[in-house]
């Protein structure tokens, strides 16, 4: 079963070791992580699947990793001392993608070092969980509608497997919000930010997936398609959305929100 779904950003500067005397720019953040972190552990799950914009992509298909451990560091963020390692939900891992095959083309991947987009929602999310299994899953190139249902078909092997998951998906909002933002500034950025927080809080979940694909890609996004898989994965469960922050003090929205399942 289900029991733990949210929404989350993934700044390296969140980490404690890269963000330093910036870190209380992302107040915010934290504390809406810090809650987070507070429902996870009372939501006791077996194994987090994660879903990550970040994590080895193939462009025609789904990828489900494979590796028997996980790391998580922040070297290449100037952090030596984070570490982190986890076991993977190898089996379960591949029954997600025994039963999406029939679907959609899903490709193993064997990264053991995982991504910064898996490693800031871990290394938030787990500080209770020490036993916790993860599953790590890679978005493709393919449909909006495409996502959605890979998220439905992850649901049905959840329903299947008899465990109590946590899924999560780590994606940011636009990168050119602000005039200073690192991938230059659009005004449809906002726009972007604004129409998926408008149809979260509306539990509008269409307006999710039929975004207008030129915004999507102007606004140089990469949470869009790791949070139609989740919106996919919760689909027809009763949740409520409780957006916990929003902030873009780089110039990148983050966005925390819970799905809380009832
Ligand atoms: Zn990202």
């Amino acid at each position: 079963m289900i029991v733990f779904s949210a929404f989350v950003p993934h700044p390296p500067i969140a980490i404690p070791e890269v963000g330093k005397e910036n870190l209380d720019k992302l107040s915010d953040t934290i504390k809406a992580y810090q809650t987070l972190e507070h429902e996870i552990y009372s939501a006791k799950p077996d194994t987090i699947i994660l879903i990550s914009s970040h994590a080895e992509q193939r462009e025609e298909a789904f990828a489900v990793n494979q590796a028997p451990d996980f790391k998580v560091n922040f070297k290449k963020f100037g952090d030596l001392v984070t570490n982190l390692q986890f076991k993977n939900d190898i089996g379960f891992g591949y029954q997600i993608k025994e039963l999406c095959e029939d679907y959609f083309p899903v490709m193993m991947t064997a990264q053991e070092e995982l991504d910064y987009g898996s490693g800031v929602p871990l290394f938030y999310l787990t500080q209770h969980l020490p036993n916790i299994k993860v599953v790590s899953i890679a978005y493709s190139n393919l449909s909006s509608e495409d996502h959605f249902k890979f998220g439905q078909i992850i649901r049905k092997q959840i329903n299947l497997a008899g465990k109590r998951v946590a899924v999560i998906a780590s994606g940011d909002l636009s990168h050119k919000l602000h005039k200073d933002s690192p991938a230059g500034y659009s005004a449809r950025g906002q726009e972007f930010d604004q129409k998926i927080i408008k149809a979260l809080a509306e539990k509008k979940v269409d307006d999710v997936i039929h975004l207008d694909p030129e915004l999507v890609k102007e606004a140089g996004e990469c949470g869009h398609r790791a949070l139609l898989v989740l919106l996919g994965v919760i689909d027809e469960l009763n949740y409520e959305h409780r957006q916990l922050s929003y902030q873009s003090p780089f110039g990148i929205g983050y966005l925390v929100t819970n799905f809380e399942i009832k």
